[in-house]
């Protein structure tokens, strides 16, 4: 085992709270393609049966510190593509915005048919996106949900402006809770990069309670430990996520 290899499984022995960590778990984390050094190693069904949720979690932070310090795996696309052509094992779905600053396969570094992208302008949820993400785990096998929100996002600006555009009217009025409920001293505009990114914090809380309330499936998933719902947040400035 690689000195990368222990260190991620140090990272997740850190947030594996019941300390169930076996060994056929660390021979996972090192064949995953999140954690792996080089190489196509395609998710497959019999690793992500070993990977709790937790430790799914734990891998997504561990592309993002890559990320960071620019040490992402070197990656072969080409044999990713031809590996997962004939199928398909993501261990987690995102909601994620539509910023082109924010792409999140990207930022936590994963690869190709290791996780769901569902992308919409302030990360909204919406029906369609909850049907989306009740086949990403329900019927496709992926363990975790995150939300992932970030900084400077221009749909709540818009929001907090009350833009009024087409369809984009209907979209941002889906913020209008958030920006009511965030608790914030000062001055609560769109010029205010602090109130924004705070408004934003308060829409991954919702949304992540929206999908709880909003999907039994869902919900029942989680409260049978098969799925985590967890919410998370990027900083465009520092390039990291953190959880929400
Ligand atoms: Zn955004």
């Amino acid at each position: 085992m690689s000195h990368e290899d222990h260190d991620g499984a140090q990272d997740c022995c850190a947030v594996d709270r019941r300390g169930l960590l076996t060994v056929s778990a660390f021979a996972a984390l090192a064949a995953t393609g999140m954690s792996a050094p080089a190489g196509a190693q395609v998710l497959t069904a019999e690793i992500r049966e070993t990977l709790t949720p937790e430790q799914i979690i734990a891998l997504i932070l561990k592309g993002n510190a890559r990320f960071t310090s620019g040490t992402q795996r070197p990656r072969d696309w080409l044999a990713e593509q031809r590996e997962t052509a004939a199928g398909q094992h993501p261990a987690a779905v995102f909601l994620s915005c539509v910023d082109s600053r924010a792409p999140v396969e990207v930022v936590c570094d994963i690869g190709i048919g290791q996780a769901f992208n569902a992308r919409v302008a302030g990360n909204a949820v919406n029906d369609d996106i909850l049907g989306s993400m009740e086949f990403a785990t329900a019927a496709a096998g992926a363990k975790v949900v995150m939300v992932m929100g970030h900084s400077a996002c221009g749909a709540i600006k818009g929001a907090i402006d009350d833009v009024r555009l087409g369809n984009l009217t209907l979209l941002l009025a889906r913020f209008k809770n958030a920006i009511e409920e965030t608790k914030f001293e000062g001055d609560r505009t769109s010029k205010n990069p602090a109130f924004v990114d705070a408004v934003a914090h308060t829409n991954v809380r919702k949304s992540i309670q929206s999908i709880r309330d909003r999907s039994p499936v869902l919900r029942d998933l989680e409260q049978n430990k098969k799925i985590a719902i967890v919410g998370s947040f990027y900083d465009l400035e520092s390039g990291r996520v953190a959880l929400v």
